[in-house]
């Protein structure tokens, strides 16, 4: 049984049953029976779905964006935003997908040789809460018009979501198979991947799922896309504008309450500048409007589950146990956790090693810029690290130092549906969006004619 509560009322949403064993056979059986009429669809037979999905998010805009909301407490405004670029992706695979998935002619001895970009069958894809819909949408438009099919396996605590994903791509006109969603716990999870109709696994969540999941499919020789944790550092070298971009810096952390795995969670500021990003940076974040998530004007939510505080209060313990200071917030009630800022935070700290799932700031001094690179690329994550100065020049050339999947410069790492997205190292591997997530589940098959 899957209960899910609204995080900010505490109160009871629904209760759902998990599917039989005989329920999954059917799911696996549609997707697999789906899959061999789908792919030989003409792509502007699948685009054309596709803008109806776009079309449908759009009219129901309202409905998910409370849906999300009432399910993991972001806040109105952001459920709204999400939505929309929800349908920025839809729109830019329509725009673009027959021309990402064209044979690539490549002139060899042959007569003719080309590489053409074949889909694989049914993919399954499992999803976290924080973007319930943004995670989902930004995997399936690209996967399904590709010509797989989909099986979608969402957290547990945005279910609601998960099913009205499932009926937007059955309004939307897609055959009966093409997406699904599976209520499964994490054994079954296992049986699926290990089925033989399920030809790639895609996962969007903690390092630790991350480690499993892929060791799992790594058994059954399953191709994986791995988009996990991260701990990105925020650099403020001493030349940054902080009247232009303090509000992008404070947003980069809080934003979806902080619980977003590309947030800027470690803070690297230069010894010259140190003081008065402290203050420029408190005085945003004091000025944070907290409350109800359903409200328009609220700007921090709650988090999404109780144990996710817990996990919270213990790291900021344990940090502050080390040595860190906590300058500002801290007091939590229910899920809410007051946005909070961590001073004199350094390696061998929680707050330094480990993911900061929340509304905390982790405030690291760095001697000169060159440390501030070292500090910033000295984590076993790699998503993405943001760097902010006036030097463009020199900050261009310390891109190369950092080994992550993205160098945002005067910007917030964020993503983009034209760029591709993802991690290195503990932060996973594979690449979404752009070119590269339409063809991440295709089979690259090189032709050649003599
Ligand atoms: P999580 O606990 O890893 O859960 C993510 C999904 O994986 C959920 O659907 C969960 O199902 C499932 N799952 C976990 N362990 C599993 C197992 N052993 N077998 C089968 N399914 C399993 O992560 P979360 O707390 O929901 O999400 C937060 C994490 O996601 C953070 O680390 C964040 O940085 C990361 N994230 C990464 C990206 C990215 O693009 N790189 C984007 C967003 C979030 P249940 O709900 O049923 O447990």
């Amino acid at each position: 049984m899957i209960t899910t509560k609204n995080p900010f009322t505490a109160q009871l949403i629904r209760e759902y049953k998990l599917h039989t064993e005989a329920e999954i056979e059917q799911i696996l059986e549609k997707s697999n029976v789906a899959f061999k009429l789908w792919k030989y669809e003409q792509i502007v037979h699948r685009t054309n779905l596709l803008q109806k999905v776009s079309e449908l998010l759009i009219e129901r805009k309202k409905e998910y964006s409370e849906l999300m909301t009432q399910e993991m407490g972001k806040p109105i405004t952001q459920s709204i935003s999400e939505i929309e670029k929800c349908v920025w992706a839809c729109d830019f695979y329509v725009k673009n997908a027959a021309q990402f998935l064209a044979d690539e002619l490549i002139e060899t001895d042959a007569d003719e040789s080309f590489v053409s970009y074949d889909p694989v069958g049914t993919i399954l894809a499992i999803m976290p809460w924080n973007f319930p819909f943004w995670q989902v949408i930004r995997f399936a438009a690209p996967t399904l018009t590709a010509g797989n099919t989909a099986i979608l396996k969402h957290a547990a605590n945005t279910t609601g979501c998960a099913l009205a994903l499932e009926q937007l791509f059955r309004d939307a006109g897609y055959p009966e198979g093409c997406f699904q969603t599976v209520l499964a716990d994490h054994d079954t999870i296992e049986d699926i991947i290990a089925d033989s109709r399920v030809q790639g696994i895609t996962l969007t969540g903690s390092e630790k799922a991350g480690r499993s999941i892929a060791a799992l499919a790594g058994k059954h020789l399953k191709k994986t896309v791995m988009e996990l944790g991260g701990n990105n550092a925020c650099i403020v070298w001493e030349d940054a504008d902080l009247d232009k971009y303090i509000d992008t810096i404070v947003n980069a952390r809080m934003q979806n309450t902080g619980q977003s795995c590309i947030a800027a969670k470690r803070f690297v500021v230069v010894d010259e500048i140190y003081a008065k990003f402290n203050t420029v940076f408190k005085e945003k974040i004091q000025s944070l409007r907290s409350g109800n998530p359903i409200k328009p004007e609220t700007e921090i939510g709650v988090l999404a589950r109780p144990d996710l505080v817990d996990t919270l209060e213990n790291q900021i313990r344990e940090s502050v146990d080390k040595g860190a200071n906590v300058t500002y917030g801290n007091q939590k009630d229910g899920n809410f956790f007051e946005p909070t800022i961590l001073e004199n935070v350094r390696k061998g700290m929680p707050a330094f090693d480990e993911e900061l799932f929340g509304p905390v700031a982790a405030i690291v001094r760095a001697k000169n810029r060159e440390d501030s690179i070292a500090l910033a690329a000295d984590s076993k994550f790699g998503l993405g690290t943001m760097l902010f100065t006036q030097d463009i020049d020199e900050a261009i050339r310390m891109a190369g130092s950092i080994p992550d999947g993205g160098f945002f410069i005067n910007e917030m790492v964020k993503s983009d549906p034209r760029l591709p997205f993802g991690g290195t190292r503990a932060s996973g591997y594979g690449r979404e969006l752009s070119k590269e997530g339409i063809l991440a589940f295709t089979n690259k098959k090189t032709v050649y004619i003599k």
